[in-house]
């Protein structure tokens, strides 16, 4: 082979021939080639491709090079060799691989007749820095040819040399001038190493050369790169920089980052914004980032230099740590501009990501002077800002006072490991900062369940009142802030970052949702939702019903809470129903604020279910709450010793299987037959107003047909009668001189006997939602509230595949798909749908698509996570398939 054919020159204005297999070119050969393509102001590069690095100590290139030096000189106004003007040279050993396995060598070129007119560029002692660069390149080559040679003594003169010139490039100035140094390391270095450039390039590319015929992980795919090095401190209109292609934190199209006058790099801390750089290099800047990132579809960070007034890209790769919104923005972009299809737009953005686009997110330049610690494990993802405290009654006591003087209440609960007992202060505090555990352990758990943000921190180290990260310490009432980015490192600041809260109008969020269900085929995303508000957001966020409205939520504002345990504390059934009243009217309102918000989709109302003593008075402030609250109806009051007595009477042991869900409603009916009526009087005052409803009504903790029978259309015995849903509804329809509207009744299947008995349950269910938080209790026997103590243990001991109140257990998967099939044998059009925590999590989305499921109902925010897990499901079945999903029109 001649060497002329395995030695290519490629610039700005020359690429490869088509025809030059390109797997030879090493990754950055052949990145390099990609760039010349698209006419991008690459430095140009001669490469020696893969054929003949190993045998260039035995076939002298110089010949086919020298010419090519020159061609590339003439491009950047050099002369390899030069006395006035040198060129020096970048060698890049490239192979296959991403990661680099060869060192990259600097400064080639520099020799005794080229560094005065280099010093005269750039001063002293940058080029004696230089110089020492160049011998760090020369001397990691020898070394890696000692190891490959097992010569211990030449691997230790080699290292030790390696350490001193470490040590040498830490220092501020170099004292000795370039040419001093060369004449210091000469004995180290074959002989004639720095007469000339030419002598020198020759004897580096011998030494690469054996390097990698002696090594024995080389694949023979090793190319090397030979490009000119420019630099950003040759005169006044020479600069260096480093920008994003737009703004990573909002992703507006709009540079981001710094330009250095007269610097060779980034690393001073002078730089001015790059958008006020000259108009002309501006917009070439602009130009070359917004090529990169529609050619790569990415967004870029982008290093460049402009010597001498000609502007270089020097460098350019993706950027992970781009926020949600501006990866939301970015992709909308490439879409509106036609770059790229929809089906690019949903497959790019992970749905958990989206987490981060519902939360606030750091500004940065609100951090730029803050000390700050990078590291941990995220807990959950997002931005929380606060003042530290290390117990949970000193955060809520400070959060107290904080109140009382209209003070800023965000608080950081900082502690060794979290407990059952700080989940009080966890609720009300915006983030947790820990050391023990990571992404299972229960401060995380907590916290995501709540939306709070959680770094793990292994290093902390906390004492009594303060906590130590790297060396800062914290005190309590300092503030912080935590940014845990769902992908890449987080970060802790040491002050209080401004936040950017999210706005779904102005994040892109809504662009991309309506994007990511134009995919959804056959199933639906409900919202577990429980008042106007929280209806009216769900649909903005493409909810398509209300699947869970959970109804004891209605009553535990301060006001209702009152009447409730009035209710509760009622002597005689005549004085229930008489406080039942005063309830059906707020009740009724919530159902008709809740059908009009969602203007004619399905809601699913779920009858009341909670243990009745969870609503009495727990603490001094509640109980003589509740007593000043009798005082001013005018009823009798109780003593405080009274109320306690009768909370006791009604406590028991096992609330969560005890008298709750639609137990209460056969030992009360008079509890239900409110929640009916005030169901149907709103709907039929909607009707009067020609507002539709399509009401789903849903009685909780069924386990055996006979219940939901009787509660669906009541009973008669011995002399009791119980009335049922469809009485109820007959009684109010006829009361307002309504017409029949169409509504179903159903059941939640939350309790394994339920799932088996599925097919006799289906007979009075016209839909079944599977509350997976009870039924995954129910199967595992694990409370629900307890089982976080003890979790990490299982983790730890991989004695569990993850949380199964996150991601659905197989047992409960297996009781799922049992009771649809039972179901469906009874009802086949039987509507099928999960409300439990695991229907937001996209791990869980394709079995309920397979499973046969209608829809999964999640908390509001969660519904985006949801559609998108759905999208990317339906793309991936179409895809195995073969097929090409058309998005289609969504209203
Ligand atoms: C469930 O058990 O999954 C459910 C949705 O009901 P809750 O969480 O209210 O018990
Ligand atoms: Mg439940």
């Amino acid at each position: 082979m001649k060497l002329s054919q395995s030695i290519h020159f490629l610039s700005n204005t020359e690429s490869l021939k088509k025809n030059i297999d390109k797997t030879i070119l090493g990754i950055r050969g052949r990145q390099l080639n990609e760039f010349s393509e698209l006419g991008l102001p690459v430095v140009p590069g001669i490469i020696l491709d893969a054929s003949i690095t190993q045998a260039l100590h035995q076939n002298d290139p110089m010949p086919v090079l020298l010419p090519l030096l020159k061609k590339m000189g003439t491009v950047v106004k050099k002369d390899f060799d030069s006395a006035e003007n040198p060129l020096l040279l970048k060698l890049v050993i490239s192979s296959n691989l991403v990661i680099a396995n060869y060192p990259t060598l600097h400064n080639f070129g520099l020799a005794k007749n080229t560094i005065t007119g280099f010093e005269e560029k750039v001063g002293k002692d940058f080029a004696s820095h230089e110089v020492f660069f160049l011998l760090r390149g020369l001397f990691s080559i020898q070394l890696s040819i000692a190891e490959l040679q097992a010569d211990e003594i030449k691997i230790g003169v080699y290292k030790d040399l390696l350490n001193k010139i470490s040590g040498e490039l830490k220092k501020e100035k170099c004292t000795e001038t370039g040419s001093a140094v060369m004449d210091a390391y000469q004995q180290y270095l074959p002989e004639g190493f720095f007469n000339t450039a030419e002598d020198q390039l020759k004897i580096t590319i011998q030494l690469i050369s054996t390097m990698l015929s002696l090594d024995p992980d080389n694949e023979n795919d090793v190319a090397l790169l030979i490009q000119p090095l420019v630099y950003g401190n040759y005169d006044k209109e020479s600069f260096s920089g480093k920008f994003f292609s737009r703004n990573i934190v909002t992703g507006e199209k709009k540079l981001q980052g710094m330009f250095f006058q007269e610097k060779f790099d980034e690393a001073d801390a002078d730089g001015k914004d790059i958008n006020e750089i000259k108009p002309a290099y501006l917009k070439q800047l602009e130009s070359i980032a917004w090529q990169l990132e529609d050619h790569s579809k990415d967004v870029r960070e982008i290093r460049f230099t402009i010597e001498a007034g000609k502007l270089w890209l020097i460098e350019q790769k993706s950027v992970e740590a781009k926020s949600t919104i501006a990866l939301v923005h970015f992709l909308l972009d490439l879409h509106k501009r036609g770059i790229v299809d929809a089906e690019y737009v949903v497959k790019n953005v992970k749905p958990g990501q989206l987490n981060e686009i519902l939360h606030p997110v750091i500004n940065t330049a609100s951090v730029k002077n803050f000390q700050c610690s990078k590291g941990g494990i995220a807990g959950a993802p997002g931005a929380a800002v606060g003042r530290v405290y290390f117990s949970a009654d000193s955060l809520i006591e400070a959060q107290r006072i904080a109140r009382l003087q209209s003070a800023d209440t965000r608080c950081i609960l900082c502690v060794p490991a979290s407990y059952a007992g700080d989940v009080k202060a966890i609720e009300v505090s915006t983030g947790v900062l820990s050391n023990e555990g990571g992404y299972s352990a229960h401060a995380s758990v907590v916290s995501r369940q709540y939306g709070k943000i959680s770094l793990v921190r292994p290093d902390m180290k906390i004492m009594a009142n303060k906590a130590v990260i790297d060396g800062v310490t914290i005190k309590e009432g300092d503030y912080i802030t935590l940014q845990v980015p769902y992908y890449g490192e987080s970060t802790v600041y040491f002050g209080a970052a401004e936040l950017i809260e999210p706005d779904p109008k102005t994040s892109g969020l809504l662009d991309f949702i309506a994007l990511t269900r134009s995919f959804i085929q056959n199933f639906h995303v409900r919202a577990n939702a429980d008042s106007p508000r929280d209806a009216a957001l769900a649909i903005s966020f493409g909810a398509e019903g209300i699947g869970l409205c959970r109804t004891e939520h209605m009553f535990f504002n301060e006001k209702r809470i009152n009447i409730f345990r009035e209710m509760i504390l009622a002597e005689t059934t005549e004085d229930r129903i008489e406080v039942l009243k005063r309830l059906q009217k707020v009740q009724m309102e919530d159902f008709y604020g809740i059908f009009k918000a969602m203007e004619g989709r399905e809601v699913t109302i779920r009858l009341l279910d909670a243990p009745l003593h969870e609503f009495l008075p727990h603490n001094e402030a509640e109980l003589e709450g509740f007593i000043e609250h009798l005082k001013k109806a005018g009823k009798k009051t109780l003593s405080k010793k009274a109320l306690l007595d009768e909370v006791a009477v009604r406590a028991e042991v096992n609330p969560m299987l005890g008298h709750r869900g639609c137990r209460i409603a056969i030992s009360y009916p008079e509890i239900y037959a409110m929640q009916i009526r005030a169901i149907f009087e709103a709907a039929y005052k909607l009707q009067k107003e020609k507002i539709e409803t399509h009401v789903e009504i849903m009685v909780p903790i069924i386990m055996n047909f006979r219940e939901l029978k009787q509660i669906a259309y009541g009973k008669k015995i011995e002399g009791h009668a119980y009335l049922g849903i469809r009485a109820l509804e007959k009684e109010v329809r006829e009361k307002l001189k309504a017409e029949p509207i169409d509504f179903k009744i159903g059941t939640m299947i939350e309790l394994p006997v339920a799932a088996l008995s599925a097919a006799e349950i289906a007979r009075y269910a016209e839909f079944f939602s599977f509350g997976t938080n009870d039924l995954t209790q129910t199967t595992l026997g694990l409370s629900r509230d307890d089982f976080n103590n003890f979790m990490p243990d299982y983790t730890l001991y991989d004695l569990i595949d993850g949380n199964p109140f996150a991601v659905l257990d197989p047992g409960v998967r297996e009781l799922i798909s049992i009771a649809i099939e039972r179901g469906r044998l009874t009802r086949p059009d039987i509507k099928l749908g999960l409300c439990g925590e695991q229907g937001a999590r996209p791990e869980n989305i394709p079995f309920c698509m397979e499973a046969g499921l209608h829809y999964v109902s999640c908390s509001s925010y969660s519904v985006p996570i949801a559609l998108l897990a759905i999208a990317q499901a339906e793309l991936e079945k179409a895809e195995n398939e073969g097929r090409k999903l058309t998005p289609k029109k969504v209203s």
